[in-house]
């Protein structure tokens, strides 16, 4: 039975803690109940002659609510966990988009299914995953994607996306892109390893896995959660969305302007013509780390995070992000981009 829920309160659903309404609200635990939603939607635009806009979300850990939501947001939580192929070396794993991430890197990791290990602690749900193809520590979702399954927002069909398809790049896909807001994910598939791999290049995590004499999976695991526990504000306690800004990738030449000047800066070779920098010491070097605006903090141990402890509105996260990246501008000449997405009323 389809509760939709007039002017839901969305605080307690974005873990920016950011006060928002949406002007109506709905949780799908089935296929047959998001396809009512949609229908419902399709029906009430036409009954009241206006347009619903749609708001998807899982956890909530990578929007920005701008104000409150005119339309229907569809909150999706359609759980499972189906072992859907097998080979003696990779095992195919269908899961809900409802299931939470981390709760699905101890399952896999439970059982033995490696992969899944460097992206522990991620916030939100499966099917989010690969809006942005999730990463950290060297790992991306697309390195274990296989499918996903999708239900188009217009149509009510249910499609597949296969790996190619899905246009994955940094913190980027087809669904943040060409395809906006065009479906609604339903499952991810993924594949596994059975034989262990560990991908320890990052400086963090290698430092963490030093004293470890047998560097398991597991070790690799715990490693990630110890680190991101010592530097990532908690978003139950401390309201944030991560990362604020995507790290910039800029051209060799930007690079080498700004390396003959800052010496030290971090930065990473993409390709023979591209460099990624590092926002968060971007944003330290322009001198906010630790520093609050208007309300808004920007965390001390790593100041790519913004923080919302006084659980202000968007306008407030949005004026300190603009004023962060205006200062960022005019000392490097470089341009940060918002990672997570904005969504409501101005
Ligand atoms: P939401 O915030 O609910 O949604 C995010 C976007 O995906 C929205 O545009 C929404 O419309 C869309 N969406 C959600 N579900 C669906 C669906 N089923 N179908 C279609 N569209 C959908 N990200 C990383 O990549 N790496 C990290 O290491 C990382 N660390 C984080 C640490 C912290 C403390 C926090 C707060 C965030 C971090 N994030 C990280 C960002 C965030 O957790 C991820 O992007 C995560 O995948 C978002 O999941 P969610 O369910 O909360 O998505
Ligand atoms: P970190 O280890 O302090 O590294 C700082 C930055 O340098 C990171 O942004 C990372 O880029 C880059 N980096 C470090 N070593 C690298 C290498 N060997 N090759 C290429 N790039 C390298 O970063 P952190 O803040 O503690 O985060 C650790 C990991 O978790 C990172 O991968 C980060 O992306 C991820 N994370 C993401 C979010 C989010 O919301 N998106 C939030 C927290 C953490 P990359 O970011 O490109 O990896």
């Amino acid at each position: 039975m389809l509760n939709i829920i007039p002017n839901l309160e969305l605080q307690p659903l974005n873990t920016m803690a950011i006060p928002a309404l949406a002007r109506y609200g709905v949780k799908v635990h089935s296929l047959d109940e998001l396809g009512a939603a949609l229908s419902w939607r399709r029906e009430k635009q036409l009954e009241d002659d206006v347009d619903i806009p749609l708001l998807v979300i899982g956890g909530g850990s990578n929007i920005i609510l701008r104000g409150d939501f005119p339309g229907l947001l569809v909150q999706v939580d359609l759980q499972g966990k189906e072992e859907i192929k097998e080979t003696a070396e990779h095992i195919w794993l269908k899961v809900g988009a409802g299931e939470n991430w981390h709760s699905l890197v101890e399952y896999s990791l439970s059982f033995h299914y490696w992969g899944l290990e460097n992206l522990a602690l991620i916030p939100g749900c499966v099917g989010a995953a690969p809006i942005q193809n999730i990463g950290a520590y060297g790992v991306e979702l697309k390195d274990v994607f296989a499918e996903l399954t999708a239900v188009d927002i217009q149509s009510g069909v249910e499609v597949v996306f296969e790996r190619e398809a899905c246009e994955f790049g940094y913190r980027d896909s087809v669904f943040k892109q060409r395809l906006k807001d065009r479906y609604i994910i339903t499952s991810v598939t993924l594949k596994l390893s059975k034989n262990p791999t560990q991908y320890i290049e990052y400086p963090a995590l290698a430092s963490a896995l030093s004293d470890c004499e047998n560097i398991t999976p597991e070790a690799v695991f715990e490693a990630v959660c110890r680190v991101r526990r010592s530097k990532l504000p908690d978003p139950a306690l401390t309201p944030n969305t991560g990362s604020f800004f995507k790290n910039p990738i800029v051209d060799s030449t930007t690079y080498q302007r700004l390396h003959n000047e800052y010496a030290n800066m971090p930065a990473y070779v993409v390709d023979q013509q591209t460099v990624k920098l590092a926002a968060g010491w971007l944003i330290d070097k322009a001198g906010w780390r630790g520093k609050e605006l208007e309300g808004i903090v920007v965390h001390k141990d790593q100041a790519l995070v913004l923080t919302n402890p006084k659980r202000l509105p968007g306008s407030a996260v949005l004026a300190a992000a603009e004023q962060i990246a205006s200062d960022v501008k005019a000392k490097f000449g470089v341009q940060l981009e918002m990672e997570p997405r904005v969504y409501g009323n101005a």
